[in-house]
């Protein structure tokens, strides 16, 4: 019996800075191009008014005392020492340089190991990089690029409004890895529009890109976002949750077991949503995912052999 048939980002972080690490959430007063007019005024038609930073704290707190608040609460909690500054929600390099700089600034600690930038793959710039890279020389703290991605269908990521194709997202590759800068990529699984083959080829693309971390979600509906009208209005089917959790298998399969997962399964509040993970935990779903994997003996990277010139294998 294998212990892990992925690799658990946590265990990841423990690997790489030798004890447990904790993500801290940063919410900036930023927006999207996708929402402010620039590319669209409505966003990515399941995005909500909120994005995703629904357990933040305000943006209106500074950055600084935002940090201090939550790494005081969970260094209680779990006796943690070592934290990860994480700018999560919209899209926070959309902003003028000298007002990224001075945020980049403020989360810079002893107790600060990496920097997380959230953004969109249109929204890298070499200026914010090159300033990332001489932090990350200067203080020690190490940097990793989040991008959405949601799908590598350029057809999905035009219904669902996303206002970039996939060609944005391979350049920002390019720009991010000319520097020594790790990057995660936000996938759904379950989007209406994409079928398992798109899933597979994600994970291929990912994969082939060297992309280092992948957070899995499940779709789930906001009553605020286009996508919620839409629901209500039968516009689109959900995949049942069984198909969802041979999706993620199937992902995982084709990815390169180097890449850590971050999370195989969307959180949302339930409150707010008119459809999130078909009523069932996420922690439920990923035992399922669990016990599937485990009976078919399936793991992390089986099918990982398509790279490398493999017709001359
Ligand atoms: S890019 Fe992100 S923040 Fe912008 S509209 Fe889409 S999901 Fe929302």
């Amino acid at each position: 019996m294998l212990e892990n048939r992925y690799r658990v980002y946590s265990q990841y972080l423990k690997d790489k800075y030798g004890e447990k690490v904790y993500k801290i959430p940063i919410q900036l007063s930023v927006t999207c191009p996708n929402r402010d007019g620039l590319l669209g005024n409505r966003g990515c038609i399941f995005c909500g008014e909120k994005g995703a930073g629904f357990e933040n704290l305000e943006s209106s707190i500074p950055v600084k005392d935002q940090l201090k608040q939550n790494i005081e609460y969970i260094s209680k909690r779990y006796k943690a020492k070592k934290f990860i500054a994480y700018f999560q929600n919209f899209t926070n390099t959309y902003i003028p340089l000298d007002e990224f700089k001075k945020y980049i600034m403020d989360v810079c600690r002893e107790d600060i190991v990496e920097i997380a930038i959230s953004t969109r793959p249109d929204c890298i710039k070499d200026e914010y990089l090159s300033f990332l890279n001489e932090i990350k020389k200067e203080k020690n703290i190490n940097i990793t690029i989040e991008l959405g991605l949601q799908s590598v269908n350029y057809k999905t990521l035009e219904k669902i409004e996303r206002g970039h194709t996939l060609a944005e997202f391979i350049d920002a590759m390019w720009m991010i890895k000319k520097y020594d800068f790790e990057v995660c990529v936000h996938m759904i699984l379950n989007l209406p529009w994409d079928t398992e083959a798109d899933i597979i080829e994600g994970a291929k693309i990912l994969s082939a890109l060297r992309v280092n971390q992948v957070k899995l979600h499940s779709l789930y509906i906001v009553g605020d976002s286009v996508m919620g009208n839409m629901y209500e209005n039968n516009e689109f089917k959900i995949i049942p949750l069984d198909e969802y959790v041979d999706r993620v298998v199937s992902f995982l399969e084709y990815l390169n077991p180097t890449i850590a997962l971050q999370r195989l399964v969307g959180r949302a509040p339930k409150e707010e949503t008119l459809f999130c993970n078909w009523n069932t935990s996420w922690w439920k779903i990923k035992d399922y995912i669990d016990e599937k994997m485990e009976k078919e003996d399936s793991y992390q990277g089986k099918k990982f052999n398509y790279l490398g010139g493999k017709a001359l294998k």
